[in-house]
């Protein structure tokens, strides 16, 4: 019998900034259990890495962790760095199906000559790319799924044809399935509709496939009281680990408030922290759209005029775009900064969870991202859900129907909330009657985070369970 001393697992994981933050919050807690992790990660991260934080690359094998430290290993997907992936998604996919796949491989063959590795952990788009490696290093696959277990349940449902579904053109039509709450077509995963992007979608299908052929382990960055009933009607479909929310410790009072777990794509502004500090206990709406959203000049206008009329103190991250893309044009409306100054504050980045922790906070107007949203939750901050696409609108679902945290923006499809809208949901989560017993509620669930994640709760039970699956898996494959 191996002893867990022995145990190595290496994670596969993409560039994205709601991706690698979390990932490198699961290495960590493998790492407290006493597993060794390799994070194979493309060199973008690692480029973004070092630009961020102005450190020798000799420092990222250095990412403290208790007594032990990750092993991030970096692969070129084929592209130059400044290449914009968001915009061409269509050739960045190519290129990491080919070259960056090609890269990939040989960085885990020589890997896995020098260490026994028991499972390979991959991110769902990543899944396909490492197939073959890890079929002929007979390595087993688990999958870590970073949204909440229905975008899996539903998806998995529909690219399986396990369930039957209306047409998936017309946003209205309604739709149960098992362990969720009604849904019409418009609230599902963008990346499940006819409309998008064929080559996107293929992911999806492959991934839905690999489930029932290659995938041994479904892992979800998500919590087993949160999503019980859809948790349980995917146990005999493909069972899935719980073992969210993976946020950094300090969020959940383990540990003071370091960067230790935290890899940002931008130069964090720390002094919205400061500024923070002067601002009474749960005035300040905190407003970001994550790192992939670009706001449109009529959104900026929508939310900077509803921000005006609210006379609320606001901090609106507002990343920087990539030069070249179509929004980087974007300006406030005239007057906009003049007007608001002293209770308003613009960041093109900042620590999140810090904001998200700070008591002036007093709720969080998203694009329901699964990672802001987990973060939201464990801070017991309510949420203005501002849904775009791929799992937000599914996720802004979640929140009234199952979380009931929060209030979700009414606008048609392709259309922008009005300024009446926000200004609604600004007062809807801030005051009155509604407001409080939207804030219980958030504080009710920041209780059960907690709970998961302490010892021997569901989340932390769910993770010993899934390296007791992959050990005794390797004592099965050696014997
Ligand atoms: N984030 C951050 N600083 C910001 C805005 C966002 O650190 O100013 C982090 C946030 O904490 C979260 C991630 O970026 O972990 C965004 O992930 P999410 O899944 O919400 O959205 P995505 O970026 O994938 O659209």
């Amino acid at each position: 019998m191996a002893t867990m001393e022995e145990v190595s697992v290496m994670i596969v994981s993409n560039a994205a900034q709601g991706h690698i933050n979390p990932t490198l919050r699961f290495a960590n807690r493998l790492i407290s259990k006493n597993v060794h992790v390799t994070i194979v990660t493309t060199e973008l991260v690692q480029n973004r890495i070092l630009n961020a934080h102005n450190v020798p690359s000799t420092t990222l094998n250095q990412q403290p962790s208790q007594n032990k430290q990750i092993q991030f290993e970096f692969f070129s997907d084929g592209l130059s760095l400044d290449f914009d992936r968001e915009k061409n998604s269509e050739t960045f996919i190519n290129s990491m199906k080919t070259i960056g796949a090609k890269n990939m491989s040989t960085l885990i063959t020589n890997l896995a000559k020098v260490r026994d590795y028991y499972c390979i952990i991959v991110d769902p788009v990543l899944l396909t790319n490492i197939e073959n490696v890890s079929n002929e290093l007979n390595i087993p696959v688990a999958f870590l799924w970073m949204q909440p277990c229905a975008t899996f349940s539903i998806s998995y449902r529909y690219f399986r044809n396990v369930n039957s579904f209306p047409d998936l053109n017309n946003p209205n039509e309604i739709v149960q399935l098992p362990g969720l709450p009604l849904l019409k077509v418009r609230d599902f995963p963008t990346y499940m509709l006819p409309s998008f992007p064929p080559h996107c979608r293929q992911i999806m299908v492959d991934m839905c496939q690999a489930c029932d052929t290659n995938v041994k382990w479904v892992i979800a960055n998500t919590v087993y009281e949160w999503e019980v009933e859809g948790v349980k009607s995917m146990s005999s479909l493909s069972p899935v680990y719980t073992i969210g929310p993976l946020v950094s410790d300090f969020m959940i009072e383990k540990n003071d408030v370091s960067n230790n777990n935290m890899i940002n794509m931008w130069n964090v502004e720390d002094s919205c922290i400061d500024w923070l500090d002067n601002k009474p206990n749960s005035s300040v709406i905190y407003i970001a759209f994550g790192s992939i959203v670009v706001l449109t000049q009529k959104e900026v206008d929508n939310i900077a005029n509803a921000l005006k009329n609210s006379k609320k103190s606001f901090l609106w991250v507002i990343k920087p775009t990539l030069k070249g893309s179509e929004n980087d044009a974007t300006e406030f409306p005239k007057g906009f900064l003049e007007e608001t100054k002293g209770r308003g504050l613009v960041v093109t980045w900042c620590n999140q969870e810090k904001v998200l922790s700070h008591p002036a906070v007093a709720c969080f107007l998203s694009h329901c991202g699964w990672s802001s949203m987990i973060e939201s939750v464990t801070a017991g901050v309510p949420v203005i859900g501002y849904p775009y696409w791929l799992d937000q609108p599914t996720i802004a679902k979640i929140i009234v129907k199952q979380f009931e945290n929060g209030v979700i923006l009414n606008y048609e499809v392709n259309e922008v909330p009005s300024v009446e809208e926000i200004e609604r949901c600004i007062k809807e989560v801030m005051e009155g009657q509604e407001a409080k017993e939207i804030k219980k509620r958030a504080v009710d669930l920041k209780v059960s985070v907690k709970k998961a994640l302490e010892e021997g709760g569901s989340s932390d039970k769910s993770i010993d369970q899934f390296i007791n699956d992959v050990v005794d898996a390797h004592n099965l494959a050696k014997a």
